[in-house]
C-alpha cells in the first residue's frame, strides 16, 4: 500500500541524525610540499582545500519545507477541486438514497440503521490506519499517495494551515477516491444494506478532512452544532486530536469520531504494526526518529493561536 523504500535500515548509520540539504564536506584534498634534502616538512606549503559538493536538489513540490502564507495558492480551491468534491458528495447522496429506497420492510430498515452505524465506526478505523501510514511511510515521490503524504507532513509542521484551506481544496483528493470506489459498486450491487454501509463509511472517510480541520479550530470560531457534536464524541474532539500533535506523536490517529483511538493506543496497535513491517521489510516508521529531524516540532502555542485567530 505504501512505498517504504526511503527508510531502509542501514545498520552502520546513526539513524537519529537528520538528513539535511546543507553543503557537505565531501572531500578534502591535502598536498604537502617538502624538499627531498630537508626532513622537516615545509608547513607553509601544506595546503588543505575543502571541496564542497553542491547542495542536494530540493524537489519542486516541497510544500512541507516552505511555510505557506495565508493566501498561499496551495490553500485555494480551483475548478477541478470543486468538481471532484461535488462528484464525491453527489455519489454519496445517491448511494444513501438508493439504500433507503430499497429498504421497503421493517427488517431491512432496522438492518440499515445498524449498517449506517457500522459504516460510521469503520470509517474512523480506516482514517486512523490511513493517517498512520501517511505520517510514517513514504514521501512526496511515492506513487499515488505522494501528495497526501506531503500534505500530512506539512500538517505536522504547521497544523494551523488546515484551518486556512478551502473546503474543496481540503476534500478533493478523498472525494476523488470515494467517487472511483462508490460508482462501480453502485452500478453492480443493489443491496440496500450494503449500499447503506458503504454510503456512510465512504461519506465519513471523505468528510474526515473537514472533521480534522474543525479539530484545529478554536471553539469560538466553530458553529455551535459542531462544538456540540465534538463534545458528544460524535466528531473527533479538539483536545483528543491535540494529543496527536504532541510528543511522541504516535497516538490518536483516528479523525472521524476518534472512538478507536483509546482502543488502538491502549493495545499499541500501531506500534505492533510498525514492528511487524520493520521485521518483514526492514523499514523504519518516521515516528521512531527524532521529531525534530522530521520537522514535527510544532510552533509554539502563541504562534499557532495567532495564525488561527488571523
Ligand atoms: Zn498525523
Ligand atoms: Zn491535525
Amino acid at each position: 500500500m505504501f512505498s517504504l523504500a526511503q527508510h531502509k535500515y542501514l545498520p552502520t548509520l546513526h539513524h537519529h541524525q537528520p538528513c539535511t540539504n546543507r553543503p557537505s564536506l565531501h572531500a578534502v584534498r591535502v598536498s604537502c610540499s617538502t624538499r627531498p634534502s630537508d626532513p622537516t616538512p615545509n608547513v607553509k606549503h601544506l595546503i588543505i582545500k575543502p571541496r564542497l559538493s553542491p547542495p542536494l536538489p530540493v524537489a519542486a513540490t516541497t510544500t512541507a519545507t516552505t511555510r505557506p502564507t495565508d493566501n498561499d495558492p496551495s490553500l485555494i480551491s480551483d475548478w477541478s477541486h470543486r468538481a471532484w468534491t461535488t462528484a464525491g458528495c453527489t455519489i454519496i447522496l445517491y448511494t444513501l438514497a438508493q439504500s433507503m429506497n430499497g429498504a421497503n420492510n421493517l427488517q431491512t430498515q432496522v438492518a440499515l440503521v445498524f449498517a449506517a452505524f457500522a459504516g460510521y465506526i469503520t470509517a474512523d478505523l480506516i482514517t486512523g490506519i490511513y493517517h498512520w501510514g501517511l505520517d510514517n511511510y513514504g514521501d512526496e515521490s511515492t506513487p499515488v499517495f505522494g501528495p497526501a503524504i506531503d500534505n500530512f507532513q506539512e500538517h505536522h509542521k504547521w497544523p494551523w494551515v488546515i484551518t486556512k484551506r478551502q473546503f474543496a481544496r481540503n476534500l478533493h483528493a478523498l472525494a476523488r477516491s470515494v467517487t472511483l470506489i462508490a460508482l462501480p459498486v453502485d452500478l453492480i450491487f443493489h443491496d440496500p444494506v450494503l449500499l447503506g454501509f458503504m454510503g456512510w463509511c465512504l461519506g465519513c472517510v471523505m468528510m474526515s478532512r473537514q472533521f480534522h480541520s474543525w479539530a484545529h479550530y478554536p471553539k469560538s470560531r466553530l458553529p455551535k452544532v459542531v462544538v456540540a457534536l465534538q463534545d458528544a464524541g460524535v466528531l473527533v474532539g479538539r483536545s483528543m486530536h491535540a494529543e496527536h500533535h504532541r510528543p511522541p506523536y504516535v497516538t490518536n490517529y483516528c479523525i472521524v469520531s476518534g472512538v478507536w483511538n483509546p482502543v488502538l493506543d491502549r493495545f499499541k496497535f500501531f506500534e505492533a504494526m510498525e514492528k511487524i513491517l520493520y521485521r518483514m521489510f526492514g523499514v523504519r516508521p518516521r515516528c521512531w526518529d527524532d521529531p525534530a529531524a522530521n520537522g514535527w516540532l510544532e510552533e509554539n502555542d502563541e504562534q499557532e493561536a495567532s495564525h488561527i485567530k488571523a
